[in-house]
């Protein structure tokens, strides 16, 4: 069953987990992840008939939308954004940010496993290009100019997505509370957990009015 993982502190004990720049995410992510089984067999074609034409022209043949006219470039609700291709969850509207930039931007994505990362060399320098982990669809790019702590903007092409409000998805999911120290680093393992969509963290109380 899928789950959001509600982590209370217990004891504050560590340091907090921060993200990993691009090259470090570059050089740790799997060479070959594994694609989803119902994703490898669909051909070009089929492809053509289950996107719109800016869907496919961005996933498939891993072009860019235009600065400041994509549909998530400005927008800021709460909820979940899901890869247009597959369902996969990519990103949180919770670590996404206005870069600026003219696409949507984060500092981070749903979970280590909800993409990969490539070396693209297209435009002659070297960028690290954002793949689904599901149907291996392109997303965009991550930079190392994002924000404090872990400087990561994740430069990300609307039509490659779809949103999905917080309301809607939490009917699809159970929560399971579970009581741990550093509860910052116990959130950052959950995330790579296969299942949990979504984390949120505080403390337990006690007995005291006002725990720190
Ligand atoms: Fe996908």
């Amino acid at each position: 069953m899928n789950f959001r993982a509600s982590v209370l502190l217990c004891l504050a004990i560590g340091a907090c987990n921060a993200s990993d720049s691009p090259v470090e995410l570059l050089s740790s992510a799997p060479s070959v992840e594994p694609l989803e089984a119902e994703f490898m067999d669909i051909d070009d074609a089929e492809w053509r008939e289950r996107l719109t034409p800016e869907q496919y022209r961005v996933l498939r043949q891993a072009g860019t939308e235009r600065a400041g006219t994509g549909e998530y470039d400005h927008h800021f609700e709460e909820g979940d954004y899901l890869c247009a291709g597959c369902g996969n969850h990519l990103f949180r509207s919770a670590e996404k940010y206005n870069s600026g930039c003219g696409w949507p931007a984060y500092t981070m994505p749903f979970n280590d496993s909800a993409v990969t990362y490539k070396d693209d060399k297209s435009l002659g320098g070297s960028r690290v290009e954002v793949n689904c982990s599901k149907c291996d669809g392109h997303l965009g790019h991550v930079f190392n100019d994002g924000p404090p702590p872990g400087g990561s903007r994740f430069c990300i092409n609307s039509a490659a997505m779809t949103f999905v409000g917080e309301g809607a998805a939490s009917e699809e999911f159970a929560t399971a509370t579970f009581a741990a120290g550093c509860f910052w680093g116990v959130e950052s393992i959950f995330r790579r957990v296969d299942g949990v969509i979504d984390t949120a963290v505080g403390y337990a109380g006690g007995g005291k009015d006002d725990p720190t």
